[in-house]
């Protein structure tokens, strides 16, 4: 059983009413249990005791607690992490293989730790020099940075905690109070991590406020309040939008990390046989990941030889129980997920692309939200399956001409998420990268990701870099000061 208690100004609390609702697994469609369901006014609560707690404690300005927190958090959530792994199996449906890499133990290897270790070397006080803009005297000036205040925090289900960790830890490091509403699909690692900081960390009270709704608008509040200065973002390009309109009132800086459609580009010259059979990797987690290279981009001459070798790898795609730790493939995070997963596959077929595998509700999985890994063949880039972000294990292999033909093809995309470059030699495909229009990209098989690694889009795939120096700056403002020269 889950912490079903939202966390707010320093308190494991019920929801106004006592309202609550189900945490359903994915899987089986079993009720794990319930959790708090926050109201508009329980949001408001948790924003006035962010404002409160960062306008009136030290913490913006106690680099030293701050780190000592970051690693208290750290070590708390390594006690509970195996019962954090098995929670996350049952609530998000994510393959326990996952859990291994990116789904948690990355993110807890690195995530708080990270940040915690640039709080003393982070850039904080920069000296411009002397200046005398006026004539009337010369100045010394200095640029500061300092923390933005409350940080508003909605993420999605996919990589709950991940996404959690990642804005959090440089969120805190950099001395920024936090308002967090997780997805109404995956309440419980978020309620957990408000318990452990409520018991076990010395985070002040209001610094961390962790409201979960079933109701999608009670985010609204956040997008919309003028004490919260900054939104921080990871969800659809839809939602994205909303967020980006609502917070235009206040007129608060949004951060968004949204969909994508990525290449997964392979040169003529590359070892075909070794790469595109990896091109079902992007069934890991049946497909939920918004970096997952879901275009598969392959010479027209070798277009069927490829398509052969692709067929082969997801026929081979193991995928069922996520408690199994020899699934790649998990379900869809709910019905409505399931069915607008096949609800594209039948627009893929309705519109002319070859469904080469896959395609439907695997006959022996009937309890869960399973869909077979699908692979679409003949695909032309102008197909709405080939143009809109899917989050199902589903890959459209598309033909190409020539080098420029596969930029172009690339490029002809609302999103500029991430990618897969295989070329014959590093030198061309850094060429190719250098013409591909996303946030990141991997090269003959190279991975970029990190704490330390900016991650985020172009386009419509985002606003903003989580991660690395540029994810610190993002929850920072900037002040510059002037002194006459000689004083100090
Ligand atoms: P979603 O946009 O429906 O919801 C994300 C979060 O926003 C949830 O917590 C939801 O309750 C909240 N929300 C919904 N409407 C809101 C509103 N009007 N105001 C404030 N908050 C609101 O996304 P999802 O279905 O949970 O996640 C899947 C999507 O997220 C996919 O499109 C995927 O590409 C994207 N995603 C992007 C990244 C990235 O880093 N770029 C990472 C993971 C997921």
């Amino acid at each position: 059983m889950g912490e079903h208690r939202m966390l707010i100004n320093g308190g494991l609390v019920e929801a106004e009413g006592g309202r609550t609702f189900e945490n359903v697994n994915p899987a089986t469609e079993e009720v794990l249990g319930r959790c708090a369901s926050g109201s508009a006014g329980d949001m408001a609560r948790a924003v006035a005791a962010a404002r409160r707690a960062f306008d009136e404690s030290d913490w913006a300005r106690d680099r030293a607690l701050r780190k000592a927190s970051l690693l208290q958090l750290q070590e708390a959530l390594e006690g509970e992490r195996e019962e954090l792994r098995a929670e996350l199996v049952a609530e998000v449906g994510c393959p326990l293989l996952s859990t291994f890499g990116p789904q948690l133990d990355a993110p807890l290897r690195e995530a708080l730790t990270w940040p915690a270790g640039q709080i003393e070397s982070f850039a904080w006080e920069r000296s411009i020099g002397l200046g005398n803009p006026f004539g009337i005297g010369e100045s010394e000036r200095e640029v500061w940075k300092e923390p933005i205040g409350v940080v508003g925090v909605i993420v999605p289900w996919n990589f709950p905690v991940e996404i959690i960790l990642n804005k959090l830890g440089p969120a805190l490091a950099m001395g920024n109070a936090v308002v967090l509403k997780p997805a109404p699909d995956t309440p419980w690692n978020a309620t957990r991590i408000g318990r452990l900081i409520a018991e076990k960390t010395d985070i002040p009270p209001g610094i961390v406020n962790i409201v979960p709704s079933v109701d999608h608008a009670v985010g609204e509040v956040i997008s919309t309040s003028p004490d919260v200065d900054l939104v921080a973002f990871t969800g659809s390009t839809a939602t994205g939008r909303r967020i980006m309109a609502a917070a235009a009132s206040t007129l608060k800086p949004v951060f968004l990390e949204l969909g994508g459609k990525s290449v997964n580009l392979v040169l003529e010259d590359a070892d075909l046989a070794a790469t595109v059979p990896a091109s079902a990797a992007m069934c890991l987690h049946a497909g939920q990941g918004c970096a997952m290279a879901t275009r598969l981009l392959v010479p027209r001459a070798r277009h069927d030889e490829c398509v052969e070798m692709a067929r082969a790898a997801f026929e081979a795609v193991s995928y069922g129980d996520p408690t199994d730790a020899a699934n790649l493939q998990g379900p869809q995070v709910s019905r409505r997920q399931q069915e607008r997963v096949l609800g594209y596959i039948e627009k893929g077929r309705a519109e002319g692309a070859r469904l080469v595998t896959g395609g439907g509700i695997p006959k022996h999985l009937p309890r869960g939200y399973f869909v077979e890994p699908t692979l679409f063949a003949d695909v032309d880039n102008s197909m709405t399956i080939a143009q809109e972000e899917i989050f199902g294990p589903v890959l459209c292999v598309i033909g190409y001409e020539d080098e420029d033909d596969a930029v172009r093809i690339a490029n002809d995309s609302p999103y500029g998420l991430s990618g897969l470059i295989t070329a014959g030699s590093l030198e061309r495909a850094k060429r190719v990268a250098r013409r591909i229009r996303t946030g990141t990209l991997g090269l003959n098989g190279g991975i970029w990701y990190g704490p330390d690694a900016p991650f985020g889009g172009y386009k419509a795939s985002g606003i903003g870099r989580q991660c690395g120096i540029e994810g610190l700056e993002m929850f920072t403002e900037t002040k510059t000061v002037g002194w006459p020269a000689g004083q100090s």
